[in-house]
């Protein structure tokens, strides 16, 4: 079935008249993704920033980008969720994997896959917008478990650094819907 498409002579554009549904979330813009206020990169390791965008405890997911300074093997983990990740720049690379994420790249990691992401040596920096939904757990090389995160434990985590930086620690409120 087509799209309706309204007619043409329609006069100027009509907004959507009718309330908008009971219990749904608020909108959210945020206009400087890549921001150069450097309190919104919260440091997650050294040379490791992150860049929360949306953090959704009820669905269980959370955006951010990841901005990485340095190359070698940053860290192994497993997903219990599906992972959309979008290149802004530089490259990176997962050890299990002949491929290479460039800049523009888009990549799919299914549920339940464990690798080990790598940023090569000729790559200054890397920016990449993560959606992750579930949780990441660390594993070393036999698959035992080091550690994990998901979303809520983000949200410990940028609350903390808010508060360190002076925002406050509720200003993470702003990324969670
Ligand atoms: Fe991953």
């Amino acid at each position: 079935m087509n799209t309706p498409v309204e007619p043409a002579i329609a006069r100027r554009p009509e907004a959507f008249r009718k309330p908008q549904p009971w219990g749904m979330a608020a909108d959210m813009m945020l206009p400087d993704v890549l921001t150069s206020d450097e309190r919104l990169w919260a440091p997650i390791a050294p040379d490791i920033w992150s860049r929360p965008l949306h953090l959704n405890p009820t669905g269980g997911f959370y955006a951010h980008v990841l901005k990485v300074k340095r190359s070698g093997v940053l860290q192994r983990h497993r997903h219990s969720g599906q992972v959309h990740a979008y290149v802004l720049k530089g490259r990176w690379y997962y050890l299990e994997h002949d491929w290479v994420a460039e800049e523009g790249s888009y990549v799919y990691e299914p549920p339940g896959e464990t690798h080990t992401l790598t940023v090569p040596d000729d790559c200054s920096e890397m920016l990449t917008l993560f959606m992750i939904h579930g949780s990441l757990m660390y594993v070393d090389p036999d698959g035992n478990s080091t550690g994990f995160d998901d979303v809520f434990t983000r949200i410990e985590k940028y609350r903390a650094h808010f508060e360190r930086v002076g925002l406050g620690a509720d200003y993470v409120r702003n990324f969670m819907r």
